[in-house]
Order: C-alpha cells, then sequence, then structure tokens
C-alpha cells in the first residue's frame, strides 16, 4: 500500500540507521539532530527532553527528539556518561542541490563520525587534566597484550599482558572504553565493567595480525614495524584493533597517533587496583578527585602538565637513573626559586598543544587550534632561552633542546593569523591583513560596499534630481533604491526609467533597482564568500604544515609538560617543606620525620592539632626482611601511618621530592595495601572473601622488593580465625616473601612474633590517658601497646556512660582470667560478673502485679477528666510514691 512505503528522507533514515548498529543515530535536518522511533525514546529520556511525533511509519506513529546542532556538545556528553554511543549524521550537500534533481530527492547524509567513550577529542567533551584511553586487549594463541591510546593526544603505547594482569593494569591507566574480541566478550566484560570501562567488542578481523601489521605499516608510514621495536603478535593484533576501530569511528579519518612505545611491566611499580583504591592515588574512597593523593601535590601550570603527574603517579618508575634524573631536576628548580616561578608564569600561557594538534589532524580543528599551536611554540621558545645555560639539569636541558627549532613554523603561523582568531573556520577573518593580496582585495571590496554603495546614492540622487532618494538593503531584496511615493512618478517616466528598473511599491515607497546596483551587489556578495575561500585554503596550508610538523610538535609538548611537571614538583617541595629522597638498589627502607600529606593537609585546613611526622625504619641490615608491627588504639593513626609510608616510596619513585625530612628507598618493585574488610563496607561486597582473595593475592605475588602495607586483617571474621589468619599472614610475609612490610592490627597476640621471627618488630601508636580519658598523640614508637584503649576510645565516641563503664568491668574481668590462665577459668569469671553493677537496674517490667499507682493510672479516662481533677489525680498519684 502506498501509504505503508516510506517516505524518501525515512527511507534514507532507516539505511543509514541499519548500517551503525548500537548506536544512537543524531541525524542531520537544518539546525537539529534528530532522533527517530527507538532512538527518540531512549535519548528523550537519557536527555529529559520532550518526545513528539512526526509522521507515520508502517501505520504507527513515528516517535522524534531532537538537539540543536549549536549546543550538541552538552547533549553528545551526556550521552556518552550515559554509556550511549552516538553516530552523528551530517548533510553532505546544500538542501539547494538536492531540490535541482528534482522534489522527490532528499539531500545527501552520511556518517561521519562514530562518537564513543574512547574517541572523544573536542574540549567540551574531555577533562582538560585527564588523559582519555581507549584500549584494546589481544590474544593470540598462549600471549596476550594491551595497547592504549589517547587520540585527545596522540599517546601510543602497547605491552605484552597475561590476562590475570588485565584488572591491575586498566586500574593504572583507567581507559574509557576496552576493545576485545567479540567471542571473548562476555569472559572480559566482568573485568573492564569493574574497572569503569565500557566494553566494545570487535570482529575477529580487527584484531588479525597479519593484515594488523599492514594497517599499521601504513599508518606510520614505514617499511617493517620493526621500525619501533619488537613486538609480539599479540601486541600487533591488540595496537591493529585499536587502529581499526579509531577508523571506523572517524570514518577513515585517522587520528595522529605518535609511534608506538613498548612499555615494559618491569619498568613500573606494580600496583593493583585495590592498592590504588586504598592508597587514594588519584581517586578519593569517596570517588572523586578532591581527597586523593593527585588532587593535593598537583600545582602544575597547564592540563598536559596535570596529565603527565597523573601518568607518573600512576606508574612510578623501577628506572634508577631515570628517578634520579628527574629528582635532580625539581632540586634544581627547587633551589632556583625565581627560576621556577618565571617558568611557571610563561607556561600559565601555554595551551593545550597536543588537543588542538589533534583536532587538526582528524580535521575537526579551527583558526583556534592554529594560534594554540603558535602560542605554545613561542611560549616554549621563551621557556627555552630560560633552561639554555650551562649546569642544567638533564631533564630540562634535553625538553628545551625539543623546544627550539620551530622558528620557520611559528614566522609562518605568526605571519598568517590575527592575534585572536575566532573558533571556527566558517567565521572567517582569522588571516592577517597584509598576509595575501587577493585576500586583501576581496575584502576590501567586501568591506568597503558600503563606501561603494553611498557614493552610488549620491550620484542617482543628483541623477534623478531627488535629494531624498536612498539605497537599502534588505534580505528579500537585496540593495535598491527607494522613493517617497510623491517622487516615483518622475523616476518611472522617461528618461529617468530607462536607468531606474521598479522592483516594488509599498504604502509609501517606491523601490527601484539599476543595472549597475545588481552589478555591484553581485560583487560584494562575491567578494565576501571569495574572501571565505581564500580563508579556508590558506587555512588548509596551513594545518597541512603544522600536520606535518606533527611529530616535532608533539615533541614540544611533551618537553612543555615535563619543565611543567618538574616545577610543579618543586613548588609543592618548598611550598610544604618535602626533601630529597635517596633511591638506590638497596634494600632500605629509612623515613625521617614522615608525613601524609593528604591527611596533613586536611589538618591544617582544620586549623587543629599540627600533624605529626614519624620515623619509619624497615631495614636494619640484619634481618632478611623487614616488618614492623603496629599496635595501638583505633583512631591512634596506624591507617595513615601505613598510608604515608606507602606514599613515601610512590612519590620518590614518580620522581617526585617527599613529605619527611629524609628518606632512604630502596628501589621498590610492587606496592600492596590491603585493608580489613570492616573498613571496606561501603563497597557491599562479601566483604570478609574480598579481603582474603586480596591478601591471597599479595602473599601469591609479592617479592622481596615488595612494600606491602597491610591494615587489620582478620576483622572481618571471628576473633580467634581472625587472629589466626593475620598470624599467618605475618609469618608468610617474613619467611617467604621477604618483603618490606607494616602490618597494623588490634591483637595483641601477635606482638609475641617479634620475639620468634628476627625481622620482626613491634611499634606502637602512643596514647596518654588522662583523667580516664584517651589522648592520641600520634607518636609511632617502638615496642607494643600496652593495651587497646577501646573502652576509653568507645566514651570519647559518645557510648552511654552506662555502657562504657558495664564494658570496663567485663574487660577488666576478660584480662583478669587471661592473667589466671585459661578459657574455664575466663568463662567462670564472666558469669561471675555482678550484673549491672554499675548501671542502676532498670525498673522491673511489667508482669509482676500492678502497683498501686499503675491500678489507679489504668482505670482513668483522660478525655473525661477536667483540669482540676487531673491536677488533683497528680497529687494523689505523687503520695503514692
Ligand atoms: P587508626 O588507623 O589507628 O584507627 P587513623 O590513621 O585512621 O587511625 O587516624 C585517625 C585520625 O587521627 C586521622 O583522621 C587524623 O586526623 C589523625 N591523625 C592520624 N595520624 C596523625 C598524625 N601523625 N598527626 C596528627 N594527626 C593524625
Amino acid at each position: 500500500m502506498a501509504s505503508d512505503a516510506p517516505t524518501p528522507m525515512m527511507a534514507q533514515y532507516l539505511e543509514i540507521k541499519e548500517a551503525t548498529p548500537g548506536a544512537l543515530l543524531f541525524y542531520r535536518m537544518g539546525d537539529f539532530y534528530e532522533m527517530f522511533f527507538d532512538d527518540a525514546v531512549a535519548a528523550a529520556e537519557a536527555l529529559d527532553i520532550a518526545l513528539t511525533k512526526r509522521g507515520k511509519h508502517l501505520g504507527e506513529d513515528i516517535a522524534m527528539c531532537g538537539v540543536p546542532v549549536h549546543s550538541a556538545d552538552g547533549y553528545l556528553l551526556t550521552l556518552i556518561r550515559k554509556g550511549f554511543r552516538v553516530a552523528v549524521c551530517e548533510q553532505m550537500e546544500d538542501p539547494a542541490e538536492a531540490k535541482k534533481r528534482g522534489s522527490k530527492s532528499v539531500v545527501k547524509r552520511e556518517v561521519v563520525r562514530l562518537v564513543t567513550p574512547g574517541t572523544l577529542t573536542e574540549d567540551a567533551l574531555l577533562e582538560a587534566r585527564r588523559h582519555n584511553f581507549l584500549a584494546a586487549f589481544a590474544e593470540v594463541r598462549d600471549q596476550s597484550a594491551l595497547a592504549w591510546a589517547d587520540i585527545s593526544t596522540g599517546e601510543f603505547r602497547v605491552m605484552p599482558l597475561p590476562l590475570m594482569r588485565l584488572g591491575p593494569e586498566l586500574a593504572r591507566l583507567a581507559p574509557r572504553e576496552v576493545l576485545v574480541p567479540d567471542a571473548r566478550e562476555r569472559e572480559l566484560a566482568e573485568i573492564v565493567e569493574s574497572m569503569g570501562a565500557a566494553v566494545t567488542p570487535l570482529s575477529r578481523g580487527s584484531f588479525d595480525s597479519t593484515s594488523g601489521a599492514d594497517r599499521l605499516t601504513d599508518l606510520f608510514r614505514v617499511e617493517t614495524l620493526d621500525a619501533f621495536g619488537s613486538f609480539e603478535r599479540a601486541e600487533i593484533s591488540a595496537m591493529a584493533a585499536l587502529v581499526d576501530y579509531l577508523g571506523i569511528t572517524q570514518k577513515g579519518r585517522l587520528p595522529l597517533l605518535r609511534a608506538p612505545v613498548r612499555e615494559a611491566a618491569d619498568r613500573v611499580v606494580q600496583i593493583d587496583a585495590a592498592t590504588r583504591r586504598n592508597l587514594e592515588l588519584t581517586r578519593s574512597l569517596s570517588g572523586g578527585r578532591d581527597g586523593s593523593l593527585l588532587a593535593a601535590i598537583d600545582r602544575t601550570a597547564t592540563a598536559a602538565g596535570a596529565r603527565l603527574l597523573e601518568r607518573r603517579l600512576t606508574s612510578p618508575s623501577r628506572d634508577l637513573e631515570l628517578i634520579r634524573s628527574r629528582h635532580h631536576a625539581v632540586a634544581h628548580l627547587v633551589n632556583e626559586r625565581g627560576l621556577a616561578q618565571d617558568l611557571r608564569n610563561d607556561l600559565r600561557g601555554v595551551p593545550d598543544i597536543d588537543r588542538a594538534l589533534s583536532r587538526l589532524a582528524l580535521d575537526r580543528g579551527g583558526p583556534r587550534d592554529l594560534a594554540a599551536i603558535r602560542a605554545g611554540l613561542e611560549g616554549g621558545d621563551a621557556i627555552a632561552a630560560r633552561l639554555s645555560v650551562d649546569g642544567m639539569p638533564a631533564v630540562l636541558s634535553r625538553a628545551a633542546e625539543a623546544l627550539t627549532g620551530h622558528d620557520a613554523l611559528l614566522d609562518a603561523l605568526d605571519q598568517a593569523l590575527v592575534a585572536e582568531p575566532p573558533l571556527l573556520l566558517r567565521d572567517g577573518n582569522f588571516i592577517a591583513p597584509g598576509f595575501d593580496g587577493d585576500l586583501d582585495e576581496a575584502r576590501t571590496l567586501r568591506d568597503e560596499g558600503r563606501g561603494v554603495i553611498a557614493g552610488m546614492q549620491a550620484q542617482y540622487a543628483e541623477l534623478a534630481g531627488i535629494q531624498s532618494l536612498k539605497i537599502k538593503h534588505n534580505n528579500v531584496l537585496g540593495y535598491f533604491i527607494e522613493t517617497t511615493a510623491t517622487h516615483a512618478e518622475k523616476m518611472l517616466a522617461a528618461p529617468l526609467s530607462a536607468t531606474f528598473i521598479h522592483r516594488q511599491t509599498t504604502a509609501n515607497a517606491v523601490r527601484f533597482t539599476t543595472t549597475d546596483l545588481s552589478e555591484l551587489e553581485t560583487r560584494i556578495l562575491n567578494a565576501g564568500s571569495r574572501a571565505l575561500e581564500i580563508e579556508k585554503r590558506l587555512f588548509e596550508s596551513l594545518r597541512a604544515r603544522v600536520v606535518d610538523a606533527a611529530q616535532d610538535i608533539h615533541a614540544a609538548a611533551r618537553a612543555l609538560a615535563e619543565i611543567d611537571l618538574s616545577a610543579g614538583l618543586a613548588e609543592i617541595a618548598r611550598a610544604e617543606d618535602w626533601s630529597h629522597p635517596r633511591v638506590d638498589d638497596s634494600r632500605a627502607f629509612e623515613v625521617e620525620a614522615g608525613r601524609h600529606p593528604v591527611v596533613e593537609q586536611a589538618l591544617r585546613r582544620q586549623g587543629g592539632e599540627p600533624f605529626i611526622a614519624n620515623d619509619c625504619a624497615l631495614s636494619d641490615g640484619t634481618a632478611p626482611s623487614s616488618v614492623w608491627l603496629l599496635t595501638g588504639p583505633n583512631m591512634a593513626g596506624k591507617s595513615t601511618f601505613l598510608r604515608q609510608n606507602a606514599l613515601i616510596a610512590l612519590l620518590a619513585q614518580a620522581g617526585s621530592f617527599v613529605p619527611a625530612a629524609s628518606a632512604h628507598i630502596g628501589m621498590v618493585s610492587q606496592i600492596f595495601s590491603r585493608v580489613g574488610a570492616a573498613d571496606d563496607l561501603a563497597r557491599g561486597r562479601s566483604t570478609f572473601m574480598v579481603e582474603m582473595v586480596e591478601t591471597a593475592a599479595i602473599l601469591n605475588q609479592a617479592d622481596d622488593r615488595a612494600l606491602v602495607i597491610l591494615d587489620e586483617i582478620g576483622r572481618g571474621t571471628a576473633t580467634y580465625d581472625g587472629l589466626s589468619i593475620a598470624w599467618a599472614t605475618l609469618e608468610h610475609l617474613h619467611d617467604a616473601n621477604r618483603a618490606r612490610a607494616l602490618f597494623a592490627t588490634h591483637y595483641h597476640e601477635l606482638t609475641r612474633l617479634a620475639d620468634r621471627l628476627p625481622g620482626v618488630r613491634n611499634a606502637t601508636v602512643a596514647v596518654k590517658e588522662f583523667e580516664g580519658d584517651v589522648i592520641f598523640l600520634h607518636e609511632v614508637r617502638q615496642g607494643a601497646a600496652d593495651r587497646s584503649y577501646g573502652v576509653q576510645v568507645a566514651r570519647l565516641a559518645g557510648l552511654p556512660p552506662a555502657v562504657v563503664e558495664r564494658a570496663r568491668v567485663v574487660l577488666e574481668a576478660l584480662e583478669q582470667g587471661e592473667r589466671e590462665g585459661g578459657s574455664a577459668a575466663q568463662k567462670a569469671l564472666i558469669d561471675d560478673l555482678p550484673l549491672f553493677s554499675a548501671a542502676p537496674p532498670p525498673a522491673p517490667v511489667a508482669k509482676t502485679a500492678p502497683s498501686e499507682a499503675e491500678a489507679r493510672l489504668r482505670d482513668i479516662h483522660p478525655d473525661e477528666l477536667t483540669p482540676l481533677e487531673a491536677l488533683k489525680l497528680v497529687y494523689d498519684l505523687k503520695k503514692l510514691t
């Protein structure tokens, strides 16, 4: 039936929709992106916009909703955050073209891009100070590998990776989207999604390592991939899938990826997901950046510097030379305060050139991106000049080198561009006057058209002898000559009618044109579009130049980030009085007067007690392993102490100074941090099981260079179970793993282990008792805690006095029982405890015969009492007591 046949437009829509499965289709119609059918229903709900109808399909109303093109970014962001992918379909021709082909003809449309979480490039969609990684996990026979890229900056890396390490590695990189072979989607989705990333399955073809190698050599225009190192098949497969997907989402326009860098897992400190969470490296336990180590120490001036800081913190190095050279740079800037200030000032004016470059490469950039490259290179020039002096640490002098030698490009951009170009290409007016003769001419004609028109008006006024004759402009007629009705007759008659051609008569005016005027009009109009065309051509050639120089620009961007990071770390080191750590190949772990950077800052903000610095010396050079067993009441500062030492090691190897008076760290290969289940309740899993699984991971993986911090392990189960698990764990760490470890526990029984195991030392966080209250000194001392002060802490927390008193009695009984030996004696003591000795016994409850007062009360009916009777009753009752 004819009415069932879709309209030509709907037919086009359905065809395109079918070709982009799994994505919402943004279908461009004039100034809107429209969505239809189920897409419309889903998008209207996700975006909270109105759902309407448009026509019918197969007898049913077609659901529709739309977003204006000019504000589409915001809607896109919401959709991406809510887990949608969006195919953006544009009109590929002027609707007028389509009309020329016939009334039934539809405007040509094409999907120009698939927007997914891992493939964003617009500033509006990205977090400036964070990377936006897309990753791909591939398996080829018994090998597997992970590749990842940030297309907004060009970063591209790969490494062999056993499946077992996929979770930890995703925790480190925090990618937004992970590509997996579709046959493995079900198994891998769980790991990927638990790390907060979206899973995208791809067919086997995308992962094929043979055709993939060709794809990669084509992309990087090299004969063989050996140019970048030797890769395993799985690595090639992962990289190939990634590049293939970029081709799919960017519709053939490949982003500017840098040559792939092979990352070796053994060059960075291994930190698993639980440890990252626990140490609150980049996110606090409550989820945000605030409260994290990253937020506390970030003093970088640029977004690229901030991204580099995050990379360093999440992947501290194990390369001694590298670590030392980075410290050296920070040290230099700590000492040369003036230089550091100047650099930071310069850096503040440097835009995000990585992201500008990436947009230009994808042809999504505008004049402002060119200006960003110019400003970046210009800033780089000034910075290089400051750093090109003798005695500069290698990190900084190498960076300075990468910032020089861009003069030709810089000059070209500088000559071509105006000072502050507009964002969009179509706005024009970004090429500087004097740069291109044709452009200047076209612009003159366009801009001076007004002057020419004014001259023409004077000329016609004289010719017609009508002083009030005007040349005006409107959108319907364009330019026209207008006179009042009274003068019109003269112009409609010969000889003037030979020149003036009548166009329109309105209520009180008559409008004319002339051949000259319409010619001039065409020239003015043409001049405008001609000027824009010339500008577009010039933009294109500048863009090509910039893209050609991509490698050098990337290197400059990287250098700026490195300088920014060094200066930022110097700034925090100076402001917070951090020290230059000594890192070497030993097994030392000596921290003098260490502090927890985040807690310290928080205490300062609260303006209360200052942070108490504490030493930690895990290596005394005699024992094969060094474990501190830390006891002390809750709230004394055990967790803080544990974490601060892990953070000091991590900061040192990330190339930063450390919050301590001095620190000597023997290279750490792995950091593990676990917290007993009770602290982890918020995550709502079978907590004890999680705790044990995580503890098992440490015992199975920690090597003798690992740093392990365990906080109240075993707490999630019954006392004796917990104690035995903690006991065995500590022994294993000491004997088998031989790791350096800090172990906080409330099981005092464990302190006896120090006598048996040579590497175990007891330490305690000191408290003072004052008039029955406990005062936290936050001082870590040698020796075991004398007691746990739980009762006192409970009192501080506001438990009712009767309960606190009762607890004290029970505790005394238990302790006495322990002294007198055996649980039988203990039990007898507990049975003997006087019931409710401290609190007054509560009034006996019912069941016994009612008292006289109760009997009286039962008999009264309040509704029937007068106020006076009520008062009398109260007196009577009172007498009964
Ligand atoms: P625990 O693990 O022993 O229960 P925490 O480490 O959680 O104790 O510390 C409890 C609180 O004590 C922290 O929130 C912090 O405010 C404070 N605190 C911890 N260590 C110190 C310190 N060294 N100096 C000052 N205050 C501290």
